[in-house]
């Protein structure tokens, strides 16, 4: 059955228009968005696709395929459910505090980035339906408005205390190119990916939630650890400075983590551009490393994955991606090899842990023939 059969079954009638958005994968720079530090993702082939239909009255009605039933609210009386809901109801909510016309709609979703793995399915959430929407009402916003009003959506109605890269990269960013993003400026720099570099993200099936303790926690840290050292954001401690190791623990551990973790974006970025892939590879395995060791933001399962990885004679490097407490992993590789290191990692993990991971390929994707492949 096509999604175009599932939205008439829904709701009686076709599709007015459609948009997607892509998921997000961070090559390197995790923990940094939120000490003012420099991120570096790239968009995933995987996208999150939305069909739209307006309405004459102010009712919104919503499903979606990962999520049973439909749901459904009035505009103007949004409030939290604490389901997927939230999302649309969090864009409809900003869209009508921007001043922006809104009108009812009735909505079907469908999204082939993991929901919950650290991929960015939420912002392609909320980029998608903001496309869509944009389309459907004329709404005249650009890439930066979208990513914007997104990430408004994020944080101040579903209330999940993330950065700005999700929504730029899931808005602005595409397959071949990785996003160089100060986080404190926004400025963003696009960075041509290698042709020969290969990716392999590998969903752990653990899934991870921002809103439980954990992150909060490590944020909380970073905090502290600024204002111990008298600085505004760990950003403006640099790589190396002495009185880091002087903080108490684990504040010291979770100072170096960001310090470095910023440096090694950055020589990531001259690694891109030199197409020095061998070099990129060492910075994704001191990154996870970091991540494990200082940071403590990596599980068992992860560490498994990454170390199977990098047993592969063609992997060159490989790091826990995303916030971390499960998620997946980003596996760096040569373009050829993405098939074969992709299968063997899987097969080797699904022989030690019974969890089914899920592969993430350019090349997979390629042979879906999604009759709903489309761009914005
Ligand atoms: P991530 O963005 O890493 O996938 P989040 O916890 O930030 O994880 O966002 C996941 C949430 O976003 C889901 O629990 C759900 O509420 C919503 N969501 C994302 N994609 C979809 C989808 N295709 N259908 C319904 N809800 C979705
Ligand atoms: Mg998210």
């Amino acid at each position: 059955m096509t999604d175009h059969d599932v939205f008439a079954e829904l709701y009686g009638h076709s599709s007015e228009t459609c948009a997607s958005a892509p998921g997000r994968v961070n090559l390197i720079g995790d923990h940094t968005d939120y000490n003012g530090g420099f991120v570096l993702p790239t968009a995933l082939p995987q996208r999150t696709r939305v069909q739209l239909r307006g309405r004459d009255d102010r009712r919104v009605r919503a499903a979606s395929a990962q999520r049973p039933g439909v749901v459904g609210y009035e505009l103007g009386a949004e409030h939290k459910t604490g389901g997927w809901l939230d999302y649309v109801q969090g864009i409809t909510t900003i869209l009508a505090a921007e001043g922006r016309p809104l009108a009812g709609f009735e909505l079907y979703v469908d999204s082939d980035v993991p929901v919950g793995s650290g991929l960015s399915s939420s912002a392609a959430l909320e980029v998608a339906l903001l496309r869509g929407l944009r389309k459907l009402l004329s709404l005249g916003l650009d890439d930066d408005v979208v990513a914007a009003l997104a990430h408004r959506a994020e944080t101040e109605f579903v209330g999940a205390p993330v950065g700005i890269m999700d929504q730029l990269v899931c808005s602005k960013g595409d397959e071949s190119t990785a996003l160089f993003i100060d986080t404190r400026s926004l400025v963003v720099e696009p960075i041509a990916l290698p042709p020969d570099l290969g990716l392999v993200v590998i969903d752990s099936g653990v899934p991870h939630d921002h809103s439980t303790g954990d992150y909060r926690k490590r944020r909380a840290e970073c905090e502290q650890a600024a204002a111990l050292l008298g600085v505004w954001q760990l950003r403006d401690v640099e790589a190396g400075d002495p009185r880091i190791a002087g903080l108490p623990e684990p504040l010291a551990r979770r100072t170096r983590h960001v310090v470095e973790e910023n440096q090694r974006v950055l020589d990531a970025v001259r690694a891109l551009s030199a197409a020095d892939l061998p070099a990129l590879g060492r910075l994704f395995d001191e990154s996870h490393r970091s991540m494990r060791d200082d940071f403590e933001v990596s599980l068992p399962a992860i560490d498994l994955l990454v170390a199977l990885a990098r047993r592969h004679p063609a992997v060159l490097g490989a790091r826990l991606t995303g916030g971390g407490f499960g998620g997946a992993v980003v596996i760096l590789t040569l373009r050829a090899h993405t098939a074969a290191v992709a299968l063997d990692v899987v097969a080797a993990y699904s022989a030690i842990l019974p969890r089914e991971p899920m592969v993430i390929l350019p090349w997979l994707h390629a042979q879906q023939n999604h009759p709903m492949n489309l761009e914005s």
